[in-house]
């Protein structure tokens, strides 16, 4: 059976829409913590929500229709999901990454992954030459993210599963900035793909999730019983709040880069604007590689003003878009990478990396382009 994306989007990966005997057309929140036995040694499937919840499998089988995996599991942060990801591994191990990074990833690899002897390094990802030079004989895993966060780099995945096969590593690949909707790194050589489900997926901003997708039986076993044993599973109201999300990440996705690409564009002829950072611009570095691996690059952008000042006015004076952390729900959010989500990555790292106080991030969302340019055009004029 092979249904398109956006008909998997509403009726998940393998059911139709026919739930139960009720014949509910939303799916139903299966509120429940446990599930009587149906007799000695006999089960109805389900035992005990940690384990398995109808909501949630319906939601897992969805994200694992829509990424191409074997098996998904739905968990109750991004962050979670990172960490269940990072139980695979032993002391000792060393993990290579995108230097330009999540900075909840960044902190998670600092402390709780240090505690727990493994070691992480930091190479610019857009250029294999600096993956190969960080190699070590206990290198396990590549773990990248594309877009990055904020800068918008561009990593080649179909590259680093050649890199990954041929030494034995695992591939893995935080898909949150683009969604299913966008890219499928499974099917471009992925061992694992993790999502953010606070963002794209949910797309509401009223919910945080986290999925961690396997691309083959093995791994989704271990997977599975870390996730299991660990306990961060997602609740079945959350769940529910993300399938019912799912159903319109096409429209959305597709409305708010079309918004994005316009707000690129013209933020790139302000004159308090100093450099725009979108992979659907094509003087952008990673336009290419972004265009073979990619059906789009998304509706987030970072941008670079021409002052510390210009930056913390428009902070401060914008109106319909609204000052906070996260990005890919239905309100426009503006975001200071510098004491906000990358506040805990390293100075140095963040001057390295451009993070400075002159990087706003913006997440476009669903109002009208129109509004939200005006908006912007009226945060940046210097008088009140
Ligand atoms: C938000 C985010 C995370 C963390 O997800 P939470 O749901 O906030 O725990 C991880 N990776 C990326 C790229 C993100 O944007």
């Amino acid at each position: 059976m092979s249904r398109e994306l956006e008909t998997r989007c509403i009726h998940g990966g393998g059911h139709l829409g026919v739930t139960d005997s009720t014949r509910a057309v939303s799916f139903p929140i299966y509120q429940t913590a446990t599930f009587g036995h149906v007799g000695l040694g006999q089960s109805s499937g389900y035992d005990y929500t940690r384990e398995g919840n109808p909501t949630r499998q319906r939601l897992e089988e969805t994200v694992s229709s829509l990424e191409g995996a074997w098996d998904t599991v739905a968990l109750s942060s991004g962050m979670t999901a990172i960490s269940v990801c990072f139980e695979l591994f032993q002391p000792g191990d060393h993990i290579i990454c995108s230097e330009d990074l999540y900075g909840g990833a960044v902190r998670l690899f600092q402390t709780v992954s240090r505690k727990n002897g493994l070691s992480v390094s930091y190479a610019d990802t857009s250029n294999m030459e600096q993956v190969r030079a960080q190699l070590r004989p206990e290198t396990r895993a590549l773990y990248i993210e594309t877009p990055s966060n904020p800068m918008m780099n561009i990593t080649d995945l179909r590259e680093c599963a050649a890199l990954a096969k041929e030494r034995g590593l695992l591939l893995i690949v935080d898909n949150t900035f683009l969604s299913p909707w966008l890219q499928n790194p499974i099917a471009l050589g992925a061992d694992l793909v993790l999502h953010s489900g606070s963002k794209f997926l949910s797309g509401h901003n009223d919910t945080i999730a986290g999925f961690l997708s396997s691309a083959s039986r093995e791994l989704a076993e271990r997977i599975r019983l870390i996730a299991k044993t660990t306990g961060g599973m997602l609740a079945p109201f959350d769940s529910w709040l993300v399938l019912r999300g799912i159903k319109t990440l096409p429209v959305r996705m597709e409305r708010q880069q079309e918004s994005a690409k316009r707000i690129a564009l013209w933020l790139s002829q302000q004159p308090q604007v100093q450099q725009v950072f979108y992979a659907g611009l094509p003087e952008h570095p990673g336009y290419e590689v972004n265009r073979t691996q990619a059906r789009g690059a998304g509706s987030t952008l970072s941008f670079r003003t021409d002052s510390v000042e210009t930056a913390h006015r428009i902070l401060q004076k914008v109106k319909l878009i609204t000052f906070a952390e996260s990005l890919g729900g239905t309100e426009t959010l503006i975001t200071y990478p510098v004491t906000q989500t990358h506040a805990d990555v390293p100075p140095t790292m963040r001057e390295h990396l451009g993070i400075t106080e002159t990087l706003l991030r913006l997440s476009v969302g669903l109002e009208h382009v129109n509004d939200i340019i005006e908006d912007l055009r009226q945060a940046m004029e210097e008088q009140a």
